[in-house]
């Protein structure tokens, strides 16, 4: 049977501290899900163990005869290729080992595996905020800042697959130092990483959280103040790489998503600033080009996963 007319596929979305899959048919609809924490402190068997548990529960339950494929999504760089990733911060352990390869061997099946981020991208194209374009990028805020790029209804992979290392766009050039060697990236100035070390930074109390500090923002006290500050500079930095992208790609829609998205009054008014400042293609397609809250939340990236094996069939 052609790939197009079975049933339904299975995504999974490695995260920094949990594991889920799920069974997703082919118009969109998820039909079972497993959630799960995987220790990442047994290792690489272990973690792959959890995996391909996962993969087999969904594969029993919902039939080996309907299965389209199996998509794959984890942080880091990947080698497409190979099937490698090569740098995780999260799962070290995996890399530099045929990750891929090793799945499918155990499955009996093929596996497509793909970055995280632009798994959720993809996801958003197929059934969310996405869903009427063939063209966006997507920027995910949480503890770091992943980046995905759909060209044409695709993931933009460049010619190894590390494409759309947008948390790695420099915005400050003196900025701070960042784990991949570069200063004043993107991720350093306005993940919620480093939302929670300016916090610290101005005296706003120990281990803040962004949600925290969203709070704080809403206070019309001197704290508050310093909080909406913090909002601003988020904003800055992302309306500074959001222009360097609407300069590079001329699409119509950007995406936002994570856990940062409920401070979006705070951050939101100077990026738009920002970003219209710094770009004239923006300014030109002001009222074609769109910068939105993407509408999956964190599901994304397992929609996007299921929808790999019949995008790339
Ligand atoms: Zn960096």
């Amino acid at each position: 049977m052609p790939v197009d007319m079975l049933d339904y596929a299975i995504g999974v979305d490695l995260g920094g501290t949990n594991l889920r899959a799920a069974a997703i048919d082919r118009t969109g609809k998820m039909l079972d899900k497993i959630s799960g924490s995987t220790n990442y402190s047994e290792g690489r068997d272990a973690v792959l163990h959890d995996i391909v548990t996962a993969i087999q529960k969904l594969r029993e339950k919902h039939g080996a005869e309907g299965l389209a494929g199996i998509g794959v999504g984890v942080p880091g760089f990947i080698r497409m290729k190979e099937g490698f990733i090569t740098n995780s911060n999260n799962l070290p352990f995996l890399e530099n080992f045929p990750v891929r390869d090793e799945i499918s061997r155990r499955l009996g099946t093929f596996v497509i595996l793909e970055n995280d981020a632009n798994a959720a991208a993809l996801g958003e194209k197929w059934i969310g905020a996405g869903r009427d374009t063939d063209d966006l990028v997507l920027l995910t805020l949480g503890t770091g800042i992943g980046g995905g790029i759909i060209s044409g209804g695709r993931v933009l992979r460049g010619f190894v697959g590390m494409a759309g290392e947008l948390g790695h766009i420099t915005v400050v050039p003196t900025g701070n130092p960042c784990g991949c060697g570069n200063q004043g990236c993107l991720e350093k100035h306005s993940s919620a990483t480093a939302v929670t070390a300016m916090a610290h930074m101005l005296h706003l109390g120990e281990g803040l959280t962004s949600k925290d500090v969203c709070e704080l923002a809403g206070r019309q006290d001197e704290n508050g103040e310093k909080a909406r500050a913090i909002w601003r500079q988020v904003g800055e930095s992302l309306g500074i790489a959001l222009a360097t992208l609407v300069n590079a790609f001329n699409f119509p829609l950007y995406l936002l998503s994570g856990g940062m998205l409920p401070a979006w009054e705070f951050f939101a008014p100077h990026m738009m600033q920002t970003l219209e400042h710094r770009s004239f293609t923006y300014r030109a397609t002001k009222a074609e080009t769109r910068i939105a809250q993407a509408t999956l939340g964190n599901e994304a990236g397992l929609f996007g996963a299921a929808y790999l094996p019949w995008l790339e069939k």
